[in-house]
């Protein structure tokens, strides 16, 4: 199969090519002859990291009518580093689709600027729920064209409270539209949004649901909270080449882990929700260029992120939503590489192994940390 197999037009396809891939991923062949054909809701299941950006992305930008000066596509998320991240990949997609503009609308950046750019002509805006909705009051932005939405990581959004934002955004879009839900996991609520906002939603999933990127080894080991740091330092030191990501459940922990990290000389730095925007975006740039080898994170980074050859995710214990554990690894091993998601655990929180291996329909390997006999606990 190759892309123009699919149904993408020339000038899409010469941009796919140029961004180096050479064949569509299955969730792609699978999706993409769907949204170009026809045109029913949808919701599209895979494992992290097998581009489900593209999926979605492709078949919108070939739905656009450049000459048609309106917003005709229209898709939300939850945090604002995934929505410069779908803008940017969106924007590649049609670099050779003349005249479709894209533009991101997001929290904590200058609101008078995407101001601007909407005016410019927005064909597809990129929104996080929060922005759209103000931009919405101010009579800034305006649904009334759109035909197509797409809510990527449909049950983040719902997790960070954006219920009724969404709710509000979606009735002001016309009634006949087509929907297009992608998440990489399937709890309950993303059944419950596909009933509620979907009418007979067309499925395609890839993989079994809910299960995790086939090239993940998931390990974890026992170690109390106090000798967690210590845990990951040797988990650090003795892999050779790592550039990861290590989660933790508070941003109090996050700011804990990166500064004693950099305290003891590494190049780690702290990524949450107390940050400004700008010094989000400067870190996230940072480690996005490699400049930065290890990024410590709340779940703000858990969700859609894409940087190329994360080789190691942490999870400084697991994560409250078990769906979460899925996310924060699938942060590695993506576009067919493969990579290592270590759970450091404290011995009391143990009974929640089995919820993860449930979740991801894999068993997860007892490891020590290396030399570590006196740190990990059997
Ligand atoms: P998902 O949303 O499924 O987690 P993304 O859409 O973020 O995954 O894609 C993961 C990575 O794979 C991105 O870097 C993307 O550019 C790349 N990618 C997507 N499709 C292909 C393809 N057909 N061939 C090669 N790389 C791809
Ligand atoms: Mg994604």
């Amino acid at each position: 199969m190759t892309f123009k197999d699919l149904g993408l037009d020339d000038n899409i396809v010469r941009s796919v090519t140029e961004l180096g891939f050479e064949t569509p991923s299955e969730i792609q062949e699978k999706a993409i002859p769907q949204l170009l054909t026809s045109d029913t809701d949808l919701v599209g299941l895979a494992q992290t990291g097998t581009g489900k950006t593209a999926a979605f992305g492709l078949p919108m930008i070939q739905k656009i009518d450049p000459t048609y000066r309106a917003i005709q596509g229209l898709i939300l998320c939850p945090t604002r580093e995934l929505c410069l991240q779908i803008t940017k990949e969106l924007t590649a997609y049609s670099k050779h689709s003349d005249g479709v503009r894209v533009t991101a609308v997001y929290g904590g950046a200058s609101i008078s600027d995407q101001i601007r750019d909407i005016k410019k002509g927005a064909n597809i805006i990129v929104g996080t729920p929060g922005r759209t909705i103000d931009l919405m009051q101010r009579k800034v932005l305006k649904f009334d064209t759109v035909s197509t939405v797409v809510l990527d990581e449909a049950d983040e959004m719902l997790n960070m409270g954006f219920k009724e934002d969404i709710n509000e955004i979606l009735e002001g879009t016309p009634a006949f539209k087509r929907t297009w839900l992608f998440s990489a996991t399937m709890p309950r609520e993303v059944e419950r949004i596909a009933s509620n906002y979907m009418t007979d939603p067309f499925k395609v999933t890839v993989g079994t649901k809910n299960s995790s990127a086939a090239n993940i080894e998931h390990q974890y080991c026992l170690v109390s909270g106090r000798d967690q740091y210590h845990a990951l330092r040797r988990f650090i030191d003795y892999s050779p080449g790592m550039f990861g990501i290590v989660f933790t459940r508070t941003r109090r922990e996050a700011k804990e882990f990166a500064e004693k990290l950099m305290t003891d000389g590494y190049n780690a730095d702290a990524l949450h929700g107390d940050l400004s925007q700008a010094q989000r975006d400067a870190v996230m740039n940072k480690f996005r260029s490699r400049a930065l080898q290890i990024l410590i994170a709340t779940d703000v980074a858990a969700r859609g992120i894409d940087v190329d050859d994360v080789t190691h995710v942490f999870h400084v214990d697991l994560p409250d939503e078990i769906e979460s554990y899925t996310h924060r690894s699938g942060r590695t091993a993506r576009a067919g590489k493969s990579g290592i998601s270590v759970a450091l655990i404290s011995p009391s929180k143990s009974g929640r192994i089995r919820l993860v291996e449930k979740q991801i329909g894999k068993k997860l390997d007892l490891v020590k940390a290396p030399t570590g006999t006196d740190i990990c606990a059997q």
